[in-house]
């Protein structure tokens, strides 16, 4: 079985982001970019998928622009196979990119693709979603473990209440949440083998898909600032506060 894994290019969590002067966005400019935190989750999950036999094959897809294509290489150095970049300069929402996925996805028939839950900087968890719908395929969300059968897999998901467990049909999308896994890093030998990894590249009009935005941003403003606390002199007056002032007791 083949598993397909898009992997997008966003800022790196560890940077504290800072909005344009004009409000127009994020500031984008000499930033740190990264892989999105769980398509790191996503690829893992496919590789130990692969070491323990039910897979034979990883490849990783990213829309994005030309620089995507070190996220693809870093994908490629903890193990994936093969890459495809279909490269554009737009900011691709993600009903365009399920649509690529879908192109993608048409010509390479994976018997599973796994997701991110949502890309750390729209926060839109549609993707996966979406992609499940148009392919017309099960789809399995928020997943904690997964289990690869023949022609099914088990999937736990990360529900409200707590953990739900479900079997869907393979083919089928997964989408990972925190716990699946922790991400290897790669080594410094297998960074140096993936810049030899085939890597293909593709356009939007290849698949015939408009990525025109749907989305007008209005505004974009930073988080309001937090207010000052206060010390308390004695447990019986954080008491008091808690009971009278935050209403939590
Ligand atoms: P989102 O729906 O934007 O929150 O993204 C959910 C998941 O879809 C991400 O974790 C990625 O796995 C995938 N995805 C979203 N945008 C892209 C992109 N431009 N390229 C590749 N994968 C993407």
């Amino acid at each position: 079985m083949k598993i397909l894994v898009p992997v997008k290019r966003v800022v790196d969590y560890n940077v504290k982001i800072r909005v344009k002067t004009d409000g127009t966005g994020v500031e984008l400019a000499n930033v740190k970019m990264s892989m999105n935190p769980f398509d790191e989750i996503a690829v893992e999950e496919a590789l130990r998928l692969k070491e323990a036999g039910k897979a034979e094959e990883v490849v990783v897809v990213s829309i994005g622009p030309a620089k995507a294509e070190e996220t693809l290489r870093t994908a490629l150095a903890m193990g994936a196979d093969r890459a495809v970049l279909v490269e554009t300069d737009a900011a691709v929402e993600p009903l365009a990119v399920a649509k690529l996925l879908k192109g993608v996805i048409d010509a390479e028939q994976p018997g599973l693709v796994i997701t991110g839950k949502q890309a750390i900087d729209d926060d839109s968890n549609q993707t996966g979603q979406m992609l499940a719908a148009l392919l017309g395929w099960g789809q399995a969300t928020f997943a904690s473990k997964v289990d690869l059968g023949a022609d099914k897999a088990t999937v736990t998901r990360e529900v409200d209440g707590g953990l739900q467990t479900i079997d869907v049909k393979l083919p089928a999308v997964v989408t990972t949440d925190l716990r699946l896994n922790e991400p290897r890093y790669a080594s410094l030998p297998n960074i140096m083998k993936a810049k030899k990894k085939p890597l293909d590249k593709k356009t939007p009009a290849d698949f015939g898909v408009d990525t025109t935005a749907r989305l007008k941003v209005l505004k974009t403003e930073e988080p309001g600032g937090r207010k000052a606390g206060v010390k308390v002199k004695s447990v019986a007056e954080l008491v008091d506060k808690l009971k009278n002032e935050a209403g939590v007791l």
